[in-house]
């Protein structure tokens, strides 16, 4: 059974080709045409002269819909799940707060399940956990609850991976923290990327981290350290360690509100469009209305407000997370920031695929690609979702 969506045009990094089509045979992309060669199919769905573009990759979501991933159900990651293909997200790298390792069991056999369900075919694929913490600066945990922060030991960090069984892709740890080095040594080659995040590294750590295997920067700007001046020299942190170094790829929380669009440009202008992910971010309350809601698990979550388009601290100061999606990302980079869109769609497609090393199937448009997709409009409002070659939006 082939399916054609035709009258579209292609957004690629390479650039935008209209009135293409591409056939989707199985889950796989089996064509794609450019040159107004037709390519034979089944079925046909007419995209309208709308975008299509690879399905949406998101690596750093805590939840949405109500749900966050913490809640450590089936029932919780479904929802959130659901609430984020709606939005473009065609996979994901669901994330967890500091907390206690019973909890992490809880949210890890809960992937486990959905993953191998049935239902996960017309869902965002799972691609893996990332953690964010416990292993962080305390003078830099935002709104990590600050009871389970600790530093890595051997023995934890051990039975951690043991719970994740394989399924943990990604690890914030501040790299100057004592034993941090050391266990991004250990780890990387097992498949685990460390990301420096919620850290007051130093810029002498941050070069040791990369020599130590470090290849990301979590949420550039937020919870991270940045210039101090010591007897009168300053000396760079975190922040600059990651503007500066190629061999960090950072992601960017581009809700439009954490970071302010002179931010975003200058994030553009130093890292290229090579070294940037777009990440969501997003808690409980994405996809939802204003209201209450609980950041982290339902047993251990503390109460936050979404108003005015971001969850809000009860210190009425900082933010608790994003309610983003990954369309905003897009509207907000295109529509507000300025940036082409060819660029920032690499930064959702391309660019996390390779840095998870799945660039062979994932974040391309392209025969043999997971067929992935996704159909917006001029103001990137999400008219069709396509999952392993089922339409599921
Ligand atoms: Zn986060």
């Amino acid at each position: 059974m082939k399916t054609r969506i035709e009258h579209i045009r292609l957004v690629t990094p390479d650039g935008i080709f209209g009135n293409a089509s591409v056939l989707l045979e199985g889950n796989v992309i089996a064509g794609v045409s450019t040159d107004g060669t037709v390519l034979s199919a089944d079925t046909v769905v007419d995209g309208e002269n709308r975008y299509l573009s690879a399905g949406f990759i998101d690596i750093h979501l805590h939840g949405g819909g109500g749900h966050d991933f913490m809640d450590g159900t089936e029932e919780a990651f479904i929802g959130a799940l659901e609430n984020h293909m709606r939005h473009g997200t065609t996979s994901c790298v669901p994330t967890t707060l500091c907390c206690e390792n019973e909890e992490l069991a809880e949210t890890f056999a809960a992937c486990r399940k959905v993953r191998d369900s049935e239902k996960a075919a017309r869902l965002p694929e799972i691609l893996g956990m990332h953690m964010e913490g416990p292993y962080i600066a305390p003078e830099m945990a935002g709104a990590q609850d600050p009871d389970y922060i600790r530093t890595p030991e051997n023995e934890d960090w051990d039975a951690i991976c043991a719970l994740a069984g394989g399924d943990l892709k990604i690890w914030t740890v501040a790299p100057e923290l004592p034993g941090a080095i050391e266990m991004c040594r250990r780890l990387k080659d097992k498949g685990i990327i460390f990301s420096a995040g919620h850290s007051a590294a130093r810029y002498t750590d941050v070069t040791a981290a990369i020599d130590a295997g470090y290849t990301m920067a979590t949420h550039l700007y937020s919870g991270m350290s940045t210039i101090i001046r010591e007897n009168g020299y300053r000396v760079p942190g975190l922040l600059e360690g990651s503007l500066l170094h190629d061999e960090i790829c950072v992601e960017v929380i581009a809700d439009g509100l954490h970071l302010p669009i002179s931010l975003l440009q200058l994030i553009y202008k130093t890292k290229g469009r090579d070294r940037m992910v777009l990440i969501t971010d997003a808690m409980r309350g994405a996809g939802m209305p204003d209201g209450g809601y609980l950041l982290g698990s339902l047993k251990k979550g503390q109460m936050v407000q979404v108003f005015d388009g971001i969850a809000h601290m009860p210190d009425g100061i900082s933010f608790a997370g994003s309610v983003a999606t990954t369309d905003r990302l897009v509207r907000v980079m295109v529509k507000d920031a300025g940036l082409p869109l060819t660029d920032v769609i690499k930064m959702l497609t391309v660019n996390p695929a390779l840095e998870l090393g799945i660039a062979d199937r994932k974040g391309k448009v392209a025969p043999g690609y997971d067929a992935d997709l996704v159909l917006f409009d001029d103001n990137i409002n999400i008219h069709g979702v396509w999952r392993g070659g089922l339409q599921v939006v």
